[in-house]
């Protein structure tokens, strides 16, 4: 399972794809949304903002907004 290279978390689809699209798409190496969003130094709540952005956008790192939201957040 892929964890989180700063506090050790597991990541969920999320974390990934926002660590991808925040810092680098080619990495193996990602940390979770709470490593990212303080590495940028913005809130849970602004990471997640972001995530719904460009879900709706359609991103294809994320899975389509009403998805069955599996592993999402707490
Ligand atoms: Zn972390």
């Amino acid at each position: 399972m892929t964890t989180c290279k700063q506090c050790g978390r597991p990541l969920t689809v999320y974390d990934i794809g926002f660590f991808k699209k925040m810092v680098c798409r080619g990495t193996a190496d990602c940390a979770c949304i709470a490593c990212t969003a303080a590495h940028f130094q913005i809130s849970e709540a602004e990471a997640w903002a972001i995530i719904r952005r460009y879900q709706r956008l359609g991103c294809t790192l994320f899975p389509p907004e009403g998805a069955a939201k599996t592993n999402e957040g707490e």
